[in-house]
């Protein structure tokens, strides 16, 4: 059998006849010809007259340990419909590409799954080609009608670099909080923006649209969507008790620090036998998870330190039966009481005397209505909140990443439902 036969055999690229093969110190480069006669624009577009002619390589999945290159000829020609000179469209790649399609399908499959150094090394290609060759294939699979049908949505902001650089992330709701729209920054600007593209018929039928508690996408949304029910998300209600119990455990650990502080450890081993005496600044500080984590999930050591907080009617565990007070909103088994739950709660709060929940409760009254529609409808944003956690999972695998437009590529690409297909499952 010819090399020439056996290569064509083995790569089968649509739309094209192996003709030669060269073996290089970078690798093995594969000649074709394509089968096209008349050059194509990306565009559809036939011509006949060519503007010139050139030889580019296209790096393929490797062979064995060795890289693989495909060479052709590739033609220019003057497309009336774009009217300018283009680069004509081979089968076995994408427009501007320097990769073939199977390659690149793989790059955008593996970054899906795992973290970009593993990419970067396993594929032998650099950071900024990942980012290029993402960023192509999210354009051909983006599913550009995701604007169209949008009836309940959730928004959030996603911080993705140090000095207060964000993010503004719309999640649909009904669509499994896949994100339908991200943009750099959050201000209320940002937000009409993303109204702007979903158009004055997409804003009027929106019923209802998640928020956390600023006011920026408040506003935006009054502007652009007032018929539609805001709601306050769940996860920005606990998160803010959360910070309170925070706070407040610092406030404690302050005061016992000041009381009681540690005892200072003598030179040499401690006498056999001896106890060391209790940290208690420590101690409170270290009661952070038992505090903060869904009671379900406690193990019996953070189950022995509510306890012992209890008993010493200690200032936490109020904290503590507070936030789970507020938890209990939504965990409500008839909605309709949600109404007579969340006024029991502000009731006690803005007498609980304990600083950081008296003003907690300031800003839950304020977003009264906004929490309590977020009950009403349902709208559970557990998945809006893995979502945000997501996000960062997927800026942190990239180590941080250099521009805002590769990291919305990336994001669409993991939380945008794009389901790739490996060149082996086709
Ligand atoms: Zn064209």
């Amino acid at each position: 059998m010819r090399v020439t036969t056996a290569f064509n055999k083995i790569l089968a690229v649509p739309g094209a006849w192996v003709t030669s093969v060269r073996f290089t110190p970078n690798g093995v480069v594969v000649g074709l010809r394509g089968r096209r006669r008349r050059p194509t624009c990306p565009c559809g577009w036939k011509g006949r007259v060519v503007h010139d002619r050139s030889t580019r390589q296209w790096r393929h999945l490797d062979l064995g340990a060795s890289k693989l290159f495909l060479e052709a000829e590739i033609r220019r020609i003057h497309c009336r419909r774009c009217e300018r000179v283009r680069t004509e469209a081979v089968e076995w790649a994408r427009p501007r590409a320097r990769h073939t399609r199977d390659f690149e399908d793989v790059v955008a499959w593996l970054c899906q799954h795992t973290d970009k150094t593993t990419v970067v090394k396993l594929l032998r290609t650099s950071w900024e080609t990942v980012a290029s060759i993402v960023g192509r294939v999210v354009a051909e699979h983006i599913d550009t009608r995701r604007l169209e049908h949008i009836y309940r949505i959730g928004v959030d902001e996603v911080s993705w670099r140090q000095g207060h650089r964000y993010l503004t992330v719309v999640a649909d709701h009904d669509h499994d909080g896949a994100v339908i729209w991200a943009h750099e920054g959050r201000d209320h600007t940002v937000l009409e923006r993303f109204y702007d593209e979903l158009g004055e018929d997409g804003c009027a039928a929106l019923e209802a649209v998640s928020l956390d508690m600023g006011g920026a996408y408040k506003t935006a949304t009054d502007a652009k969507a007032a018929q539609a029910r805001q709601c306050v998300d769940p996860f920005h209600v606990v998160k803010l008790a959360n910070e309170a119990i925070d706070k407040t455990r610092r406030w404690a650990w302050n005061v016992e620090r000041r009381t009681n502080p540690a005892p200072k450890r003598r030179r040499g081993r401690p006498p056999a036998g001896s106890t060391p005496p209790p940290n208690k600044p420590r101690w409170v500080k270290h009661t952070r998870w038992a505090l903060l984590k869904d009671p379900d999930a406690l193990t019996d050591d953070q189950l022995a330190v509510l306890d012992t907080l209890r008993c010493q009617r200690s200032v936490l565990y109020r904290c503590w039966q507070l936030k789970e007070g507020l938890r209990d909103l939504y965990r409500l088994r008839h909605p309709e009481h949600a109404r007579v739950h969340l006024d029991w709660w502000l009731a006690w709060a803005c007498r609980c005397r304990i600083p950081s929940f008296v003003t907690l409760s300031k800003t839950i009254r304020a977003n009264r209505d906004r929490i309590l529609a977020a009950v009403e409808l349902g709208l559970s944003n557990s998945k809006l909140e893995g979502l945000n956690s997501k996000i960062r999972l997927i800026n942190h695998r990239g180590y941080g990443h250099h521009s805002a437009a590769a990291l919305i590529s990336m994001i669409y690409l993991c939380c945008g439902g794009i389901t790739l297909e490996l060149p082996t499952e086709r």
